[in-house]
Formats: C-alpha cells, sequence, structure tokens
C-alpha cells in the first residue's frame, strides 16, 4: 500500500466490515482541540513542573500544587471543545461499529462529543473528590477561586479524580479496557505514543488476540514498526473525517 488514499479505503473497509471494534486514544486527539500532549517541545512539561501531579508532593504541598493544577486543567482544559476525531468515534458507536473507547486523556471530551462507552484509564479531571471522606463533586458545585478547594461536608482536601503519578489505574476501567482488547477484532490508535504504562500494553493484548491494528498519528510511535498493520500519518482529526467520508457514503 502506498498513498494515503489507498491506505483509508483500506482501513474503512476494515472498519465497516470488523464485528468489534474498539478504539484507543492519547493526547494526540485533543491537540487539534487546543490541548497541548504532555511530552515533545509543545508539550505542558516544557512550561510546568511535572511533580504538582505526584501524589505526594500533591499531599505535602496542595496549595502550590492546586496553583498549576487549575490553570492546566480547569482554566484551560476547560475551554476545549470535542473535533472531528472524538465526533468520529461518537458516530461510530451511534452507527453500532465501535465498541467502546478506551482514553488515557482526563479531559471529558469523548463524552461531551458524544461517546457512551468510555474506559477511562486515568480518570476525569471533571471530577473531584475528597481525600478524607471520599465524597465527589462535579465542577460547577466547587469554588476554584477558593485554593485550594476543600469539602463542602468535611473540610477535607479536594483532588482532581484523575491519576496522579504514584496512583493506580481504577480497576473497573483496567478491566473493562483489558476485556474490550481481548474481544477486538479491529483496534484503532489514536494520538499515543505508546510510552506510558501500564495503558501501552492494551493494544499489545489486542494484538496478541488477533486484532488487525489501524493507527492514526502525524509521526511513528513505539506502536508503528511492530504491532500496526495500517499507519495513516496525519492528524487525528484530519484522518477520521477521510474514514467518516467512506464509511457513511
Ligand atoms: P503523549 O503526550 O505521550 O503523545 C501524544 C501523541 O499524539 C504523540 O505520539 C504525537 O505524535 C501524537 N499527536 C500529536 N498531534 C496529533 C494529532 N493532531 N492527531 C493525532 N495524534 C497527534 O500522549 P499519550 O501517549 O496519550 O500519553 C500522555 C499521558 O498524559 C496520557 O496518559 C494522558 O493521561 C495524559 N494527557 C492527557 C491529556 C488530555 O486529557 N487531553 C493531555 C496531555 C496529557
Ligand atoms: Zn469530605
Amino acid at each position: 500500500m502506498k498513498n494515503i488514499q489507498e491506505k483509508i479505503i483500506a482501513a474503512a473497509d476494515l472498519i465497516s466490515n470488523s464485528n468489534y471494534l474498539v478504539a484507543f486514544t492519547g493526547a494526540g486527539i485533543s491537540v487539534e482541540s487546543g490541548i497541548p500532549s504532555f511530552r515533545g517541545t509543545e508539550g505542558l512539561w516544557s512550561k510546568y513542573n511535572p511533580e504538582v501531579l505526584d501524589l505526594n508532593f500533591f499531599n505535602k504541598n496542595p496549595k502550590e500544587s492546586w496553583v498549576v493544577i487549575k490553570e492546566i486543567f480547569y482554566d484551560f482544559f476547560g475551554k476545549a471543545n470535542p473535533n472531528p476525531g472524538h465526533f468520529g468515534l461518537s458516530r461510530l458507536e451511534e452507527l453500532g461499529i465501535l465498541k467502546c473507547v478506551i482514553t488515557q486523556n482526563i479531559d471529558n471530551l469523548h463524552q461531551v462529543a458524544g461517546s457512551k462507552v468510555v474506559h477511562e484509564f486515568h480518570g476525569n479531571s471533571q471530577v473531584l473528590v475528597c481525600t478524607d471522606c471520599g465524597k465527589r463533586y462535579t465542577i460547577p458545585e466547587v469554588d476554584l477561586e477558593q485554593q485550594p478547594p476543600e469539602c463542602m461536608e468535611c473540610s477535607g482536601l479536594l483532588k482532581p479524580d484523575f491519576i496522579f503519578f504514584g496512583e493506580s489505574i481504577p480497576m473497573d476501567a483496567y478491566q473493562a479496557s483489558l476485556a474490550a482488547a481481548e474481544k477486538a477484532d479491529v483496534f484503532i490508535i489514536i494520538g499515543s505514543t505508546g510510552e506510558v504504562m501500564p495503558a501501552n500494553q492494551i493494544p499489545e493484548i489486542a494484538k496478541q488476540n488477533g486484532a488487525k491494528i489501524i493507527e492514526i498519528n502525524p509521526s511513528p510511535s513505539n506502536y508503528t514498526h511492530h504491532l500496526t498493520d495500517i499507519f495513516l500519518d496525519g492528524k487525528a482529526g484530519d484522518v477520521m473525517a477521510l474514514l467518516m467520508e467512506k464509511i457513511e457514503k
């Protein structure tokens, strides 16, 4: 296969004829929504110190962590909208083709785009949880101008409900992702370097169980050369739009 058009046709064919299509997304799918990835020269960690998301650091310095967390995840992420990459996946679910999205993202944009079955491997930034009593709050319920935000029941420290460095994967999302990867006959990876453990094992499991792997990324990833069957070189939104045009034709 040579050019992108031929590869789009082959991928659209695989997707349309799949029995159990599963999508696996990383920070790259939200780049066209204006949310940078963590790594690379434009990445968030070129500007911020990742220690604010370290659980020990957060517990010892909640106010210092929260100032940065608010700026990145609420002032900035809060304004982002889904792009054709997210909308393509929600449409594929609506068509009955896509069975679930497994995402490493915490930006909630798959749900905003209309996806119903989303396994959030790293949690979600739109919920805060009390570190003392466990009560959960949605963002509009909390005054983020008060730093650090506190539980209205017990005055405990609130923490975003996504995993910090040093925390384990939420068990329900982990098990659901594993089960989906085992069942998938076609598996589409969008915008992930494959460097983050243990999320990066999920596509490996799909491959071991016989899934055909489609990948969308403007740059080759850790998956491209040993896992990917069809590599669609481009941005998530652009490539999804081309794929959907073929699938819905
Ligand atoms: P990453 O930051 O390691 O890599 C991003 C990948 O996206 C790269 O391979 C890059 O080539 C690709 N990419 C860049 N622009 C793209 C585009 N327009 N379309 C498609 N792909 C594009 O991302 P990762 O592997 O997901 O790991 C980073 C971790 O950080 C994740 O686990 C996630 O939890 C977290 N994170 C989340 C968000 C978010 O919620 N949007 C943002 C940054 C980081
Ligand atoms: Zn509480």
